[in-house]
């Protein structure tokens, strides 16, 4: 397919105006010098409809949660409600600006007040921040937090306890912050391994950061054990929520003890995500770290009946993202709370949890599941039988492609002997039951023509408009400038498929 550059004709308009529109007036009087393009055609030479066909025909290549499943495990990608778009995108909203005074704001802080004590109430924490903008950066907040509030006490500590099976993220926050990871293992359960907990847990270790139901999908039983052991020498808990939707009414972070939480928003709380952002990786605390807050937050003063935005005070670890932060998420987050109600949040994880226990059921015969076992809201099996075929996992993922579906998360986890070739499916609440048969019958398929026809397989995807990509290419010659493009374009003799545009 042409890029637009390509689609130039020398000459060709945008727009045509009738000429004697302009008669009157000097461009030079009316721009700055540096803002006058004197001949030099920067942009390509086309029509409007030549570029509204170009962006329609590219938008249909596209797959979105609006097309179908996106099975991908540890990213709740759940089909957002239109009212939430719909609210969030109200005037009084979007035209709202971070330093107007706030006598004419007090409907955003409100929002922004009411869903800090809503996110408590679901989580059990005792206060929160809407400042990060990403659960990693919730994380890095949540670090620094914890560091503070060491320092503060003069206890120097050096090292935070992190399990195998964590996201990449909490290693990657726990260096930035400072700390000296260290890796907790795994027991064949796909589980902490208490004794070894214990026997890393000691007074130079901030704490541990866990994932419940963790990052294999499966619920923790050890956690009461797990936070006698942290606590017990002086630790902090850091529970990462990306897996909230496995837990909403049913388990809450602050009752089973942990200190710190970040919630990614755009995950549980039903804000669309991928292709980076906006997101809202918030966090909540226990009533001691509420000091080390980011600044600012919004405070209710009772006596004046008013909203401000207010300086978290001295202790705070400092400022993490201006004003607001990403607020259009937090109006799609908290229309979402309100219009679920308590039930509705209750049944959001209930139903989740049963989509991917049901997906592992019919799946196991097919592909051995990493721990036989309930899951949470995901579920992990692996590809490795289909090696002995030639067909990797990868070549599984791309043959679900060619069914007109988006294929699950790939080689994550990845650690042996366990979690090996790993497929892991995370079919969310919004996911009808035809919806999953469907997906569960293109698996099994697959399996059989891993087989049969393993060559269809390692040649996959043949129906999409873009054959196999080289997955490391960009990171090794990223294009950054039209010409870059055609170089690698003319060296790859790409293997597009020729569609007419
Ligand atoms: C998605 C995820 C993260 C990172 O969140 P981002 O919002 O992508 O930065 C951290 N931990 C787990 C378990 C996740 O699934």
């Amino acid at each position: 397919m042409k890029l637009i550059f390509e689609k130039t004709v020398k000459g060709r308009d945008g727009y045509s105006l009738p000429q004697d529109l302009f008669d009157d007036i000097r461009i030079e009087e009316c721009l700055p010098e540096y803002a006058i393009n004197k001949g030099k055609k920067l942009l390509s030479e086309v029509s409007e409809v030549d570029v509204v066909r170009h962006f329609t025909k590219l938008s249909k290549l596209n797959y979105g949660l609006d097309d179908g499943i996106y099975p991908l495990g540890s990213c709740t990608m759940k089909y957002n409600p239109k009212i939430n778009e719909k609210l969030a995108s109200l005037g009084n909203f979007i035209y709202a600006h971070p330093l107007a005074p706030e006598e004419t704001v007090q409907g955003c802080l409100e929002i922004i007040y009411d869903l800090n004590k809503l996110l408590c109430e679901i989580t059990g924490m005792d206060e929160y921040t809407m400042g990060p903008a990403a659960g990693a950066h919730g994380e890095l907040a949540g670090i620094l937090i914890m560091r503070k509030y060491f320092v503060d006490h003069g206890d120097i500590r050096h090292k935070m306890l992190i399990p195998d099976s964590a996201h990449g993220t909490n290693p990657a926050s726990a260096a930035m912050g400072g700390f000296q990871v260290v890796e907790v293992k795994s027991n064949e359960k796909g589980t902490v391994d208490l004794e070894e907990l214990a026997k890393l847990m000691d007074e130079d270790t901030v704490g541990l950061m866990l994932t419940n139901p963790n990052t294999v999908g499966l619920y923790d039983e050890g956690i009461e054990e797990i936070e006698k052991i942290v606590h017990g020498k002086g630790g902090l808990l850091y529970y990462d929520g990306a897996n909230l939707n496995a837990s909403l009414g049913i388990i809450r972070p602050g009752d089973a003890g942990f200190d710190v939480v970040h919630l990614n928003l755009h995950k549980t709380f039903s804000t669309p995500h991928g292709g980076g952002g906006p997101g809202a990786g918030v966090i909540g605390v226990k009533k001691d770290l509420i000091p080390y807050l980011p600044t600012p937050n919004v405070t209710f003063n009772s006596n004046q009946k008013k909203y401000y935005l207010s300086d978290t005070g001295e202790k705070s670890i400092g400022m993490v993202r201006a004003f607001w932060a990403n607020f259009s998420v937090l109006v799609k987050t908290y229309t979402w709370i309100l219009s679920m109600g308590p039930d509705g949040l209750y049944n959001t994880s209930e139903t989740s949890i049963i989509n991917a226990n049901y997906v592992l059921a019919k799946l196991k015969k097919y592909y051995k599941p990493a721990y036989d076992r309930y899951c949470g809201h995901e579920c992990t099996v692996t590809g490795r039988e289909y090696k002995k075929y030639g067909v990797k996992t990868l070549d599984i993922a791309k043959r679900i492609m060619d069914y007109g579906m988006h294929p699950p998360t790939i080689y994550f986890p990845h650690f042996e002997p366990y979690a090996e070739e790993t497929i892991m499916v995370e079919p969310p609440e919004s996911e009808s039951k035809e919806t999953l048969d469907k997906f569960i019958d293109i698996m099994i398929k697959i399996s059989d023509e891993a087989k049969t026809n393993p060559e269809l397989l390692t040649t996959a995807p043949h129906n999409t408009p873009i054959r196999r990509t080289n997955d490391a290419l960009a990171i090794k010659r990223a294009i950054l400038t039209y010409d870059d493009e055609l170089k690698l374009k003319d060296e790859l003799k790409y293997q597009e498929k020729d569609i007419d545009f």
